[in-house]
This record gives C-alpha cells, structure tokens and sequence, in this order.
C-alpha cells in the first residue's frame, strides 16, 4: 500500500480535520427516526450553498465511550441512516461536508439516542419521494410533474380529461381502461398463448454474438436477426439453459407470451421466440446500455435534471400503459429498465415467476413467498395486495433511484429494517440535486 493509500484509508479524518476550511456547510441536524441499532438524521443546507460539495462527512460514537475511538460514515445526500448501533444508547453525532478543496468545519455536536420511539412526532417533517405515498391518484401526481417540467402539455391535458371512474379503473388492474386491448394472463391457457402472442423465428436468421448477461434460466447474448430483405437487427437473445424441466420451459416462455402482447415505445419489444428446436430462445430488440441501475452507475454524475427527468418520463409513460392494458407488472425497478442508445427506457422483465421464487433481491414475507422488498409497497409486502397503485410505489422508488444515479434505495439497512422504518413514516429522503418539484413534502399530498 502505497503512503497515499495509506494516509487516505487510515487517516483521512484526522488530517482533513487538520486541512479543513471555512464555516460549516451543514445547516440544522435533526434525527429522523430511531430503531434499536439505527438513527436516521437528515440536514439542510446552508444558504447560499456552494455547488461543489462532494459528499458529507458524518462522525459518531457512543457518548459513554468516546475515549474508545469513533467511526465515520459518507453519503451524497442530505441524510443518513447510520447502522449497526447499541440499543439504548447515546451516541454524538456531527456532519460536515466535504467540497474539491477539503472538508468544511463540522456541524455542532449532537446527542442522539438508539431505541426510543420519538419517530411518530418528526413525520409530519419528513420529506418522501412523491410516489413513495402509495395511492392511486399518485402516477398522475408524477406525469402531471413530469408532463409541466418536460412540456408535453398535449398528452397531460389528454390525462386530464379521463373521467374520474377511468382513473380510478387504472389503479385496481381489474378494469383496464375501455378501448385500449385488455391483457390476457398466459396461465390460462400456457401453449395457447405463445402461440398466439409471439412470432416463432427459424434458428438460421439469428446470429449470436457474445454473452452479455444470465437470465434467471440461461445466459443473455446480443446478436443479429435477418430479416429477409430488410437490414439486420440487433437484438438481445435469452436462451433456456439445456436440462430443463418442462415447468421451467413454460414459465421461460410465459415472459414471452406476455411481452408480446405489448406494443409501447417504453416497452421492450419482443421479436419473436424459438420454441421449435433447442435452445429454446426468446428474442429481443437490443438496449444498448443496458440496465438503467448499472448505467446511471457509470455515469454518475453526467446528465442535467432534463435528461433523467426524460429517463423517468419514459418509464412512466410504459407503465401508464401497461396499467392501462390491466398488467400489473409487482417488479419495477431501475434493474429491471432497459436504456437504449439514445437514452429512452424501456420497461422489461416480465418473469413474474421470479418474483416468488429466485429474485436477485429476495426476501421472505409473512406469506412465504420471496418479494424484492426495497421496492416493493408495504400492503404488498404484508398482504400480497400487488395492483397498479403498489406498481406506482415502485415508481417512486426509480424515481429515487435515478435521481441519485442508481444509489441503494435506503442503503445498507436490511430489510426488516426497511419494512419496520417505512411502516414507522420514513421515506427516502430527498437526493442531492434533485429539484423541488420531483419531491413533495407529505403535506402536500
Ligand atoms: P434479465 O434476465 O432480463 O434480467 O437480463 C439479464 C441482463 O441481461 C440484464 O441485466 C441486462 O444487462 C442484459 N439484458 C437483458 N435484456 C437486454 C436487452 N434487450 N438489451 C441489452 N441487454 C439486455
């Protein structure tokens, strides 16, 4: 290890502390919530905020055992949830920031306590993510704020004039929007339904290329489909791994016989399947950045309010239409979007199987399915009550997501803390940089 390595992993606060300069940037520190082994404290800025700030700093130890040493943790956002404490137990706590010339002077010393339950009485302060408060009327909130901010007046006027039984239709998934197709669930009839919502494709017109992914039930590659007179197209190939059981065949499939019954500009299109030789492969068009989690990652950073905005608009344009078309899609998250070349999301993974049996981000519930808890809204997460308005909870957790550039919706806290911290009143709070208007105060609502 080099001295530099060395000087910034073992003494970096001490000799910042040494370097740091000019006021605190830090307004007024107050604790959000408090669990038995966390304390939630979130900050204001300081008027007339410079914009170089880098992250915050936030120090902490237990008041009885300071001469004991004390740790440190960071965050770019106005807050942070600061884990794996003593119940019980009074700990001093202080923030500062840290800008490209060095850290700030620190906040004043605040003593904050583990395990009381003084949660209820700071709700009314906290600030959530605007479709963080479930509720039917909520997706309309977010394309109202999206359709003002990107100017696409036309379409929310359109919104607007849906009378109020049509709203409310959107929201119970049982009765999908009148004129708009209705969307079938394979498990009714499996065969049926592949063959009557996918394109079979001969094997010949594909060309795989490389493996850029594993699938639940076998690896991704991108590749090339010819079409007869016409260019070849890049596509995604998910291909079904050899050994398969006939169950694993069919719910392999039923994403595809699902997928093909969308036709959406934010939902990812299906080409058509193979179903006729092995392996059996399911064919789509090509995003070429990937998933929107991972790319924001590479990206932090790098787009103005404008673009991400125009990011979540086209994901919540896909899942007006999904929930218009009565599908209720219990998995969205910035994982499971799509980007394309020229930055619109798309709107994929329609393996609904995945969501009680094998999900990269499991959990059980009180019912012993398996649910990706951190996105997942709280009736649910305890009641197994998915519709589009627990879509829309969701929502506003990509929203969270892509504002802070594909951060860990509420970081390293596990899950049982997620449930028991939302079901207490705290919300994610606001990202850095992202504006006012994407982020309401829960008066508001
Ligand atoms: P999935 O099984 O759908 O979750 O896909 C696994 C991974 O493969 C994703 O996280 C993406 O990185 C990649 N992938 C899936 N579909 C596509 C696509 N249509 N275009 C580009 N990459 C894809």
């Amino acid at each position: 290890m080099s001295i530099w390595e060395y000087f910034y992993t073992m003494h970096l606060t001490q000799a910042c502390e040494c370097v740091s300069a000019g006021p605190s940037l830090v307004g007024v520190v107050r604790k959000d919530w408090a669990s038995d082994n966390s304390i939630a404290l979130s900050w204001t800025e300081v008027e007339q905020q410079p914009n170089d700030i880098l992250d915050y700093e936030i120090k902490y130890y237990a008041k009885e055992q300071e001469q004991s040493g004390y740790s440190s943790t960071r965050t770019k956002a106005l807050s942070v949830v600061v884990t794996g404490l003593k119940p019980s137990t009074v700990y001093v706590f202080h923030v500062r920031a840290r800008t490209a010339a060095g850290f700030t002077a620190y906040s004043n010393k605040l003593d904050f306590s583990t395990g009381d339950s003084g949660v209820a009485a700071d709700q009314g302060q906290v600030l959530v993510v605007v479709t963080a408060a479930v509720g039917g009327f909520s997706l309309l909130v977010i394309l109202t704020l999206f359709f003002l901010i990107t100017g696409r007046c036309q379409s929310f006027i359109k919104a607007k004039r849906k009378s109020d039984d049509k709203r409310r239709d959107r929201f119970q998934n049982v009765l999908p929007v009148p004129g708009i197709k209705t969307y079938v669930d394979p498990d009714e009839d499996p065969t049926q339904a592949v063959h009557q919502f996918t394109t079979e494709i001969d094997p010949s017109r594909i060309r795989i290329e490389r493996v850029i992914g594993a699938g639940e039930l076998g690896e991704v590659c991108s590749g090339r489909l010819r079409t007869p007179g016409e260019k070849d197209i890049p596509v995604a190939i998910k291909t079904l791994k050899g050994g398969y059981a006939e169950r694993q065949r069919r719910d392999f499939l039923r994403e595809a016989s699902i997928m093909g019954q969308f036709d959406h500009p934010n939902i990812v299109r299906l080409e058509g399947v193979v179903t006729k030789s092995t392996p059996v492969m399911i064919v789509v068009e090509y995003m070429e950045n990937g998933s929107l989690d991972s790319f924001l990652r590479h990206h932090d950073g790098h787009f103005t309010v404008v673009q991400l905005v125009g990011m979540l608009h086209g994901v919540a344009s896909g899942m007006t239409y999904l929930s218009d078309m009565g599908y209720v899609h219990r998995d969205l998250s910035a994982r499971n979007v799509l980007v394309d070349e020229g930055l619109v999301c798309k709107v994929s993974d329609f393996s609904p199987s995945r969501v009680l049996e094998d999900h990269p981000e499991p959990a059980f519930n009180t019912m012993g399915g398996k649910i990706p808890i951190r996105w997942t809204a709280p009736e649910a997460i305890t009641y197994r009550k998915f519709s589009s308005a627990s879509d829309v909870w969701s929502y506003g957790i990509v929203m969270w997501e892509v504002m802070s550039y594909g951060e860990r919706p509420y970081w390293e806290m596990s899950n049982q803390d997620v449930i028991l911290s939302i079901e207490e009143g705290y919300r994610l709070p606001v990202p850095m940089g992202c504006p006012v208007a994407l982020y309401y105060r829960r008066s508001c609502l």
